[in-house]
């Protein structure tokens, strides 16, 4: 995918899976934009294949990190062969079309981003592995963009004052980036719309703020992630943010609903209050944006205020991004490994596998594609 820097797999993944008699195969240079080099991965076992159409053309396993290209010269799915298990971020829920087409082509597809939050599955969730190194990297790219220092200096010309950084949104990303800019000395505050933040937020030492509190005991699915609120929750929230944005320095935003657009939480009004050179560093820009004037893939200024808008915050660390989520692939294949044939048996009922699994046998399967589920 253009601008994709991470990479599917790691040498550390690469010698486990030689160890349990596996032949790796890996892109000629597929791990070079996360600085892993073809014969790190040769050095552990790994076959270097000269291009992907090498690559794919006997792999019994794709991993990778994003969708196949199925459009023009670069056919991805057309280079893959039939019967052939895909496994990565395939933005099944989005891309619905794509996921018959490898239906179609009979490959089984496991879609991880779609691992059901279940403790055990803890380990192969690249939602959190990913949103965990993107909070740490919006606080680095706004600090960054910052006209000022993070932590108070006490210096002999004078007294630098720490920044203010306002975290929304307290998922793994938020949190993440509450602990990173703790470290670096700025005085924190943030919001959410779940209850159990609140602590979460006291206890890496930035204050909660509190717009409804009986509204957030209705804000969280089972599944633990974020609903809708209603309209007169929204109201109270832009109050309260229009009044606290105004002193912030550093707003980072992380707010998401899935299946949703992202939620509008900072207006344009609200930017004008903002003093000049403060920063936004808006991390639900690729669903819509939690700012409606961030831009995908820029850092624009808008009335004084930066907004800083990169798309793929975790391939802005893609080293470790890249290890995590090969981590991530091995612990959901890994009781599934068929140790003696050398070969992968999935276990079709286990909660991971059928959570993930979007085709098989020439079908799509998964209940949240098919309507059977939600
Ligand atoms: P997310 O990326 O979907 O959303 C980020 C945050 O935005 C969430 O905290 C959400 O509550 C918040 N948000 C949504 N709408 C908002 C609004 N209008 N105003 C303010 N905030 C808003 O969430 P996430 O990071 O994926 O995590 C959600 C929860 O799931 C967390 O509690 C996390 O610990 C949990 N989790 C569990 C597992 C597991 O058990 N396997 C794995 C990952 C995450």
């Amino acid at each position: 995918m253009p601008g994709e820097t991470r990479v599917a797999i790691s040498p550390d993944v690469t010698k486990k899976l030689v160890g349990f008699g596996f032949d790796v195969v890996v892109e000629s240079e597929a791990g070079a934009a996360a600085s892993l080099t073809d014969k790190e991965f040769q050095d552990v076992g790994a076959t270097i294949a000269q291009d992907e159409a090498a690559a794919l053309k006997d792999a019994d396993v794709v991993l990778k990190i994003q969708r196949p290209i199925l459009e023009g010269d670069a056919n991805e799915l057309a280079l893959m062969k039939s019967g052939a298990i895909l496994i990565g971020h395939l933005g099944a829920l989005i891309h619905r079309e794509e996921v018959e087409a490898y239906a179609k082509a009979g490959i089984t597809a496991f879609a991880m981003e779609l691992m059901p939050r279940i403790s055990r599955a803890q380990s192969m969730d690249i939602l959190s592995s990913q949103s965990n190194l993107a909070g740490y990297r919006a606080v680095i790219d706004g600090a960054a963009e910052f006209h000022s220092a993070l932590p108070m200096m006490m210096t002999a010309a004078g007294t630098v004052a720490p920044a203010k950084v306002f975290v929304m949104g307290v998922g793994v990303a938020g949190l993440q980036a509450i602990a990173t800019a703790k470290r670096m000395g700025a005085v924190i505050t943030a919001t959410d719309v779940r209850p159990a933040t609140k602590e979460q937020v006291e206890s890496l030492g930035g204050k909660f703020i509190t717009v409804d509190e009986a509204a957030m005991k209705e804000a969280e699915t089972s599944g633990g992630y974020a609903k809708e609120m209603s309209e007169d929750f929204k109201r109270k929230q832009a109050e309260v943010v229009a009044e606290h944005v105004k002193k912030q320095d550093i707003v980072i935003t992380t707010a998401l609903i899935p299946g949703k657009p992202a939620p509008v939480l900072v207006t344009e009004d609200m930017l004008k209050t903002m003093r000049a050179g403060s920063v936004i560093v808006d991390l639900a820009v690729e669903a819509g944006g939690n700012c409606p004037l961030s831009e995908l893939g820029k850092v624009v200024v808008k009335h004084g205020v930066k907004l800083v808008g990169h798309a793929n915050f975790p391939g802005r660390i893609a080293k470790d991004a890249s290890t995590l989520f090969a981590k991530n692939l091995l612990n959901f294949i890994n009781p599934h490994i068929d140790k003696e044939g050398k070969t992968l048996k999935f276990d079709w009922d286990d909660e991971t596998v059928k959570g993930t699994l979007v085709t098989r046998d020439g079908k799509v399967v998964n209940p949240m594609l098919t309507g059977e589920g939600s």
